[in-house]
């Protein structure tokens, strides 16, 4: 029962039934030796398995996105969960791939997202505390970065060039400490942590200068995982990382400071996503991490890629709305894998649109105000310009989207009713689900409108060709994704676009861009279908590794806050089972 029962409680019963790696080899037809069985969970040796598959043709592929969040997530995880359990319900052979949570907002306000109610991703504790290991291997390999970086500042400080060549043979790289461009990574919101200064002390004490720490999930190497192709693509990609420039305005990338190779080396088992499964036992992978509004922000194309072999339906989710999230599977991440999908859902709930029709603030940790939990026709009419506007987004992508509005128990059938007039009157399919309270049971309505859909065929092409110049495609994202009357470039940003538009080594750079989630504008309290505003651009990233070139919009920051009300305060571990409550 999803209304009495928390997440953790439905995951520990469903828990044990839970197929063991040995099953799942059963279940999938896998070769014994593609399971890497890890505690009562696996990941899967993807090499192995194309290997073998090469030749199978691929299942369809199914995107799930939303309309502008709350601060409270609309249920993307929980939706693509309930579409694996409602497809499986109408004896599909369907999976999925899902990103690991960060520990970030897993501690802070938002909870674990592994879905929720009878649509959550199981065994829970595992999947909410560092599943198996993969932003651990990522931490290292990134704050290993850093480690050779710092301490050749510091040896090439404290030795003469006869000194360094004696030592070691590596030539001086003459790093400028105000053009570092990497800094640390720890996968929790420590706003302490942005802005600091290191090397305090002696000469022995590395070298002082200011630096920063980003939370892990937005490390370049995550983007890395998201879009590699194999091992040797990814130790490719890690040796191009940019860490720094030098005096003269050289980039200095891990594969100058020889530690390249070792990074990858403690990434050698990251590259193979982990097997879970949802509360109906429906196999989904779990690989690369969260956060579309400052990442790529959605699993990787390597577990797409196995799924589709195995699966006849394979779902995943793009991060966050369909402005930021879809923008990047549809521009970036397809663009990449080469990828084409046959539908896309755009998840809604009554409780985002009434905020988008002019609804009281919602703060995570605070009683949710009575308007979302009563009817309230008014707000929602005025609500649904957002979700026909992202409807109207994927439809540039030339898919027309199926939209799912995620039911909650205190929804009212007169609200979904003008939410699924307004989704029609766009030309899109719709169809409400209760997975939440019901599981695969609850969502066969829209499990039907979703098979339907893919049998339709689409026109999916990007947005904007490679060759098109950096400016313009921020211009064309801005105007034809964002609703924007255009974009302004702050002196230093545009300063930095001109020199990357001219350079050839960026022309088949992909453009990801970085923006608040919260918002179609940069501002996160604009809600709705803002009109009359520019998009304001302050810096561009340059993540030669994975390949991207990130506008960065507005004020956002690569490391989040911790709230006054952490969901950490109620997480526990019982000393006699060893069993983890109080997750949601
Ligand atoms: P997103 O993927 O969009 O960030 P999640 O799927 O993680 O959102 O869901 C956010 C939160 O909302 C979770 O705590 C989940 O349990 C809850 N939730 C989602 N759908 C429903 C629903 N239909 N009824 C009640 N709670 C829901």
């Amino acid at each position: 029962d999803a209304v009495n029962m928390a997440d953790w409680q439905i995951s520990e019963a469903a828990e044990e039934n839970m197929p063991t790696p040995e099953d799942w080899v059963e279940k999938l037809g896998l070769e014994k030796d593609e399971m890497l069985p890890m505690g009562r969970l696996g990941k899967v040796d993807f090499l192995k398995i194309m290997n073998r598959l090469q030749d199978k043709p691929d299942g369809k592929y199914i995107e799930v996105t939303a309309i502008t969040p709350t601060p409270l997530g609309e249920g993307k995880s929980t939706t693509s969960v309930g579409l694996m359990e409602g497809l499986g319900m109408r004896g599909k052979n369907v999976g999925g791939a899902l990103r690991q949570p960060s520990g970030g907002p897993t501690m802070n306000v938002k909870g674990t997202a592994a879905g929720g109610g009878n649509s959550l991703l199981i065994p829970m504790t595992e999947f909410s505390l560092g599943l198996t290991g993969d932003i651990n291997d990522i931490m290292n390999a990134h704050n290993l970065a850093m480690v050779a970086l710092t301490s050749r500042m510091q040896h090439e400080r404290n030795y003469t060039d006869e000194q360094l060549q004696r030592l070691s043979g590596m030539p001086r790289l003459d790093v400028d400490p105000t053009r570092v461009e990497m800094g640390w990574i720890i996968d929790f919101c420590a706003q302490a942590l942005r802005n600091i200064i290191i090397g305090l002390g002696g000469r022995a004490d590395g070298y002082t200068m200011q630096s920063k720490f980003a939370i892990a999930v937005s490390s370049e190497l995550m983007a890395i995982l998201a879009v590699a192709t194999n091992l040797a693509d990814l130790k490719e990609k890690i040796n191009n990382i940019t860490v720094a420039f030098s005096k003269t305005g050289k980039p200095i990338t891990c594969g100058d400071l020889e530690v390249g190779n070792a990074m990858t080396a403690f990434m050698r088992n990251t590259i193979n996503p982990t097997l879970m499964c949802t509360a109906e036992y429906q196999p989904c992978f779990v690989h690369a991490g969260p956060f579309a509004n400052i990442a790529v922000g959605q699993s990787s194309i390597i577990s797409d890629r196995i799924g589709l072999k195995l699966f006849d339906y394979h779902v995943t989710e793009s991060g966050f709305a369909a402005d930021i999230g879809f923008e990047k599977f549809w521009n970036v991440k397809c663009r990449n894998s080469g990828l084409k999908p046959h539908v896309s859902v755009l998840t809604s709930t009554i409780r985002a649109l009434k905020m988008h029709g002019g609804g009281p603030k919602v703060v995570p940790g605070k009683e949710m105000p009575k308007e979302y939990k009563e009817e309230n026709t008014g707000l929602v009419e005025k609500g649904v310009e957002n979700m026909v506007h992202m409807i109207n987004v994927i439809r540039k992508a030339g898919i027309n989207p199926v939209v799912c509005v995620n039911r909650f128990y205190t929804d009212t059938d007169d609200e979904v009713a003008i939410v699924k007039k307004a989704a029609e009157a766009a030309g899109a399919r719709c169809a409400e689900s209760k997975h939440w309270e019901k599981g695969g049971e609850g969502a066969l309505e829209f499990a039907d409108a979703v098979v339907d859909a893919c049998e339709e065929g689409n026109d999916f092409d990007f947005l904007y060709p490679l060759e098109m110049k950096l400016r313009d495609r921020v211009d064309v994202i801005a105007r034809e994704v964002y609703g924007a009357d255009g974009v302004d470039w702050q002196p230093e940003a545009e300063q930095k676009a001109k020199m990357l538009e001219e350079d050839p080594k960026y022309g088949d750079y992909t453009t990801m861009m970085v923006k608040t989630h919260l918002s179609l504008t940069h501002e996160p309290t604009r809600k709705g279908v803002p009109k009359g505003w520019r998009l304001p651009i302050r810096d561009v990233l340059i993540y030669s590794g994975a390949k991207f070139l990130c506008p960065c919009a507005g004020t956002i920051s690569l490391m989040p806050g911790t709230g006054s009300n952490p969901a950490f305060r109620r997480i526990d571990v019982d000393t006699d089972s060893g069993k983890v409550t109080g997750l949601f």
